[in-house]
């Protein structure tokens, strides 16, 4: 639905690749240690640039396949099916939200300095907004503040979930700027800190049950002690850092939801795989248990009911823009999330024992994506802002 021709004939190179370059490291990279892949996958990058792959989801005049938000949301579920596929072909969340919102905001001197080395895939980035100290889900209360000294910013806070700080080189910080200004959402501003700062510090790199993780596959507490930088970091205007992270947030649910469901695909395949694999009695395999077979026949179908619920939000978000998708942008949050969480759950459940152990990527992603529901908004914000506005509309 709504995709190109031309992403209809990239999705099965990119698919290709996967299976041919990627797949074949992923347990050492994801169970062992990312760092040690590094050489590795910075391979991978070369090669996705002579293959013209890299970049998807930038203009052709950045080194990207300039595609549509629809176009670069089917690719982003072929990749979604490795948790190295958008890492490899430089599409990676925080990054892809970072190098939007630089691209429509930053001042030619941040898009020189930072976006386009991060474009080109030579250094990672990181967004700093949630503070432990305060509910996430309503970040207009934060502690952190950049005060103004002369030419300088001086930055004071706390913060974690920064995802992939560990090795990043900046991140784009979200502070206090205007403490008095009347409306709430127009005191905080985004602020680039390259991480090299002597004022910035990296606490640690949290567990996620169990694991902490490092460099692009972590979350990190950080803090900013008197932390300085020049007023030219500053992106956009003064006052306008939730504006900006609305514009950041509308496609990047579009990306994470296409991830989740190529996730979700790959989980399928490997329930049906088992299934089809594992005896219970000499030619008597799992799949030929009716309770199997609605696992697989609910997946399949709630996958699809997926697909076509997030393509439909991208093409709306083209053609009228995100305020337009308001609606549909929480529906694909609250209910992909929850397939995602199902599909790995009964996919677990096929696999028995092995399911819980790290000899295949269930276990990684029953870790790792809980989060789904938590992060880009709780699912329950979601449902409620969905509920508000049907129930706005009925009351006329
Ligand atoms: C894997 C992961 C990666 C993340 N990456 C980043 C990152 O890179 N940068 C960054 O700044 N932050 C990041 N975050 C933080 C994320 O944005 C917050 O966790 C999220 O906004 C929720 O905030 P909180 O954790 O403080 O939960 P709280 O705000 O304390 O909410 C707790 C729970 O309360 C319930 N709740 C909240 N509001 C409502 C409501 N209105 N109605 C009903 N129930 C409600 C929900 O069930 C919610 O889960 C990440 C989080 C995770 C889990």
């Amino acid at each position: 639905m709504f995709v190109s021709d031309k992403a209809l004939e990239l999705v099965p190179r990119y698919g290709a690749f996967l299976e041919k370059h990627i797949i074949p490291l992923e347990q050492g990279a994801i169970y062992g240690s990312f760092r040690a892949h590094l050489p590795a996958l910075q391979a991978l990058r070369a090669k996705a640039k002579e293959e013209g792959l890299f970049a998807p989801h930038l203009p052709v005049s950045h080194g990207g396949l300039g595609l549509s938000l629809v176009d670069f949301a089917s690719i982003s579920e072929v990749l979604g099916t490795s948790p190295l596929g958008h890492y490899v072909f430089n599409c990676n969340a925080p990054d892809i939200g970072n190098m939007e919102l630089m691209h429509q905001f930053a001042s030619p001197y941040l898009q020189e300095k930072y976006l386009r080395p991060l474009e080109r895939g030579e250094i990672r980035s990181c967004f700093a907004m949630t503070e432990p100290e305060h509910a996430g889900s309503n970040p207009v209360h934060m502690s952190t503040t950049a005060v103004r000294d002369g030419d300088e910013y001086v930055i004071n806070g706390h913060k974690w979930f920064t995802s992939s700080a560990d090795g990043a080189s900046f991140t784009i910080v979200m502070a206090v700027t205007n403490p008095s200004a009347e409306n709430k959402y127009e005191r905080a501003s985004m602020i680039v800190v390259p991480l090299d700062n002597p004022g910035y510090r990296m606490i640690r790199n949290i567990p996620i049950m169990g694991d902490e993780g490092e460099d692009y596959l972590s979350h990190s507490e950080v803090e900013f002690v008197n932390c300085r930088v020049p007023v030219s970091h500053l992106i956009g205007t003064e006052g306008s850092g939730f504006t900006l992270a609305q514009v950041r947030l509308g496609p990047g649910r579009i990306h994470h939801c296409m991830r989740w469901i190529g996730i979700c695909e790959r989980a399928l395949g490997m329930m049906c795989d088992r299934a089809i694999e594992r005896e219970l009695n000499p030619g008597h395999s799992l799949a030929m248990q009716q309770t199997i077979q609605n696992w697989i026949a609910e997946s399949a179908a709630e996958i699809k009911a997926s697909r076509l619920l997030v393509l439909n939000t991208a093409h709306i978000i083209e053609k009228k823009g995100a305020k337009a998708a308001k609606e549909d942008i929480s529906t694909i949050k609250f209910y992909v999330s929850d397939v995602l969480m199902k599909v790995i759950d009964r996919a677990i459940q096929v696999h028995g024992g092995l399911g819980i152990t790290d000899d295949t990527l269930l276990s990684f992603w029953y870790r790792h994506e809980r989060g789904a529901r938590i992060y880009d908004g709780p699912d329950e914000v979601h449902k409620s802002v969905l509920a508000k506005s049907i129930l706005k509309s009925r009351m006329g």
